[in-house]
């Protein structure tokens, strides 16, 4: 291997030494001379904007003043712990504020001399402050350098010790492109380049770090996020590609008595032309000879159920078996009564195994298994233990997808010598561009339309004031017949806590709600599964009116005549979950209402889901809020992706970069699948040096 110079060891730049270069691992992950050319601002000050005092308030940004320093004061009894000083300018006047390097500070500063201070206000009591501020003396030749896009590098306390603070890094940034400058090489291909009207690599990498000016700096920023979206398309179309190369998927060719006998005697509906549309791109998947990976996204309530049983009704016309994956026991059940239901008037073998299958429950349901007579299999992780065996498993469905790990969805793949096919379901919507780069390498439907006659829940905000007004709605639609749900949040680091807020709410409902007119259930995931399993099965028939419940209830269960859904402390959950729960309400032809109760005091980002809420009922808005909220880091199934490697482009905000960037992976694999030509060799060189750890991502991902 021929020697590269971005992988030289940091210590080697001029400037960092050992001592330097153990920071730099530790605090900023920087190991290797690559790692510093990525470590990007992330923010730029325009510094040759200078501010008024009048116009500080505690919101602004790191901003510029300029004026004098006067009343210069320390605090503090024995000991000075603090000090202060005026900074005034024809507007007015605000404080500075030092914590330490007093005696240097006090002898620094003159009278009348006009100085240039740069920092971040504060508020700090009624006051408006600056703490640390950088000053320095006005001179014109200072100000005529002051650029209008300084780069901004995030430091910590122990870089900052040691002189690293965003200006030392600049400093070792400049360096290290001194050395290795010359070094930097394209690694897109002129074609892209000049079709994208794209800045080449190396002017991106010095422009982004030492901004010749705003429009440079802009172009450099797209074309380094561009260059990082491509590569991960790249990477993941290409994967796609190989996986359906070399797996071959099974043909389900005959459409038979099971499916046509279903849809003729024993679809209690008109299917949705967002349903339909599904089946077909089912139908086409597993006649094409390659294995399906299909995600299918579609909010709650959109019918994903039938359209899963009407594929496994495919498999099972073939002579193959399948299987529904759940992610808890209560879902499990409740596919399998329900499926069960549907397809009643057919003979077809069922089975539900879960982690409380009885032993000798067990031995008569891996017989059939392996014999094939049972044909459906629905469960829980149960499924992926090692004595499970098919004869002949054609049909994968995982609900709920986020739930299970890539490793155990790998496990149940391991059961069969060619792949099933594996059609994936989940509630929970994501965002076209997270969509397409987590789940880059699978085929995603969409069902984007509710079946008819849904009325659309009303989501409503209430304070823990207005609880009285709530007990009499609840009142109100119990006497129409309706049922409630009652959740509480659940939050792991201290189950007694949640467990004491479930409790008393459940007293305070209880006495609201008395014996013998009102029934008030209670489910928590601390009940014994048979409890739990009663109390749920005792709410489903109707006869309880009050299910007060953690958010175990919140995947899958489904009673259509619940039409209330109060969430209480609803400030403390996520986007994702309180849709989520909203969706358990909502089912059948009433009128359905969704509560949220909050105390009086709410943060910035939780009114901003509050209100989501209230305004609209779509999954998908709901996730591109909650995208933009919390960064696409923390949103569930990112952490394995790639994403989280992302240095400069944002999927919250780059959609349409993202989207030039598949396109054009595409466009590229469709006429070269293994990046064979010459002309991509840079690309596959790249790539490779990319991905080359990566490539253990599952191929049931
Ligand atoms: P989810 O997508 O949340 O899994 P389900 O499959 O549980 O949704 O469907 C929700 C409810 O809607 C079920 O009671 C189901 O029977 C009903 N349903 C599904 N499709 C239709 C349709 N096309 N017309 C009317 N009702 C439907
Ligand atoms: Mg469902």
């Amino acid at each position: 291997m021929s020697f590269d110079i971005f992988e030289t060891p940091i210590e080697f730049l001029k400037g960092v030494g050992p001592q330097r270069a153990e920071l730099l691992k530790n605090e900023a992950g920087i190991f290797v001379f690559k790692d510093l050319l990525h470590f990007y601002p992330f923010r730029y000050i325009d510094r040759s904007k200078f501010y008024k005092t009048s116009e500080v308030d505690e919101n602004s940004q790191y901003i510029q003043l300029r004026g004098t320093i006067s009343n210069i004061q320390l605090h503090g009894l024995k000991r000075t712990t603090r000090m202060t000083a005026r900074f005034s300018d024809s507007s007015g006047s605000i404080e500075l504020v030092w914590f330490k390097g007093f005696r240097w500070l006090k002898n620094s500063f003159k009278p009348g001399v006009e100085y240039i201070v740069f920092g971040k206000p504060n508020r700090f009591g009624n006051k408006i402050n600056i703490a640390h501020p950088e000053v320095e003396v006005v001179n014109p030749e200072s100000i005529s350098q002051l650029s209008s896009m300084q780069p901004v590098y995030s430091s910590t306390e122990k870089l900052k010790s040691k002189g690293l603070d965003s200006k030392g890094i600049n400093k070792l940034l400049q360096k290290l492109l001194e050395k290795i400058g010359s070094s930097i090489q394209e690694t897109l291909k002129e074609g892209i380049i000049s079709e994208l009207k794209l800045m080449n690599r190396k002017e991106a990498l010095i422009n982004v770090h030492f901004p010749e000016n705003e429009v440079k700096l802009n172009k450099a920023i797209a074309r380094l996020k561009f260059e990082e979206l491509f590569f991960l398309q790249l990477s993941l179309l290409k994967s796609k590609n190989e996986r359906q190369k070399k797996l071959k998927g099974f043909m389900f060719k005959n459409l038979g008595s099971n499916f046509h006998g279903f849809y003729n005697n024993c679809l209690p509906f008109e299917l949705t032309n967002a349903q339909k549309r599904v089946l077909k791109e089912i139908r086409s998947d597993t006649l094409s000879g390659k294995q399906m990976n299909r995600l299918l996204q579609g909010d709650v309530g959109s019918g994903k159920t039938i359209v899963a049983l009407m594929t496994i009704l495919m498999a099972l016309d073939n002579g193959y078996q399948a299987c529904i994956m759940a992610p808890t026991e209560i879902l499990a059940q409740q596919h399998y009564i329900n499926i069960q239901k549907l397809l009643k008037k057919l003979e077809i073998n069922i089975s539900l195994l879960t982690g409380s299958t009885k032993q000798s429950e067990r031995k008569p349901i891996f017989d059939s298994l392996i014999s094939g007579q049972l044909q459906i299999l629905i469960g829980t992780h149960a499924l992926i233990e090692e004595q499970v065996n098919f004869k002949k498993l054609g049909l994968v469905v995982i609900d709920e997808q986020h739930r299970f790990g890539v490793a155990q969805r790998a496990k149940l793949w391991e059961k069969t010598q060619q792949p099933p096919h594996v059609l994936v379901m989940t509630a929970t919507p994501i965002p076209r561009t997270l969509a397409m780069t987590l789940y880059g390498d699978l085929d995603v439907s969409v069902i984007n339309e509710l079946p008819p006659g849904r009325k659309s829940i009303k989501t409503i905000h209430r304070t823990d004031s207005s609880r009285l007004r709530v007990f009499s709605f609840m009142k109100e639609q119990i006497n129409k017949g309706r049922q409630i749900y009652v959740v509480y949040p659940l939050i792991k680091e201290s189950e007694k806590l949640d467990l004491k807020f479930l409790e008393d709410g459940y007293e305070s409902i209880a006495r609201e709600f008395p014996l013998p007119n009102y029934v008030v259930s209670i489910v928590h995931g601390q009940m014994k599964a048979a409890d739990k399993d009663y109390e749920m099965q005792r709410f489903a028939r109707g006869e309880s009116h009050i299910m007060v419940a953690t958010t175990v209830i919140e995947v899958g269960i489904d009673v259509s005549n619940a039409s209330v859904m109060i969430i209480e402390n609803a400030e403390r959950f996520g986007l994702s979950q309180l849709h989520q729960l909203r969706g358990r309400v909502g089912r059948g032809a009433d009128q359905s209402y969704c509560i949220l109760i909050t105390g009086n005091k709410l943060s910035n980002d939780a009114r901003t889901r509050i209100n989501a809420m209230v305004s609209t009922n779509d999954g998908f808005e709901i996730a591109e809020t909650d995208l933009q909220l919390r960064g696409p880091g923390d949103i569930q199934g990112t952490q394995q992706s790639g994403i989280v490697d992302l240095k400069m482009a944002d999927l919250a905000k780059d959609g349409k970069i993202l989207k030039y960037a598949r396109n054009m992976a595409r466009q590229i694999l469709q006429k070269d699948p293994d990046l064979s030509l010459p002309e991509n060799r840079t690309l596959l060189h790249t790539h490779n040096k990319l991905f080359k750890e990566k490539s253990k991502w599952s191929r049931i991902s």
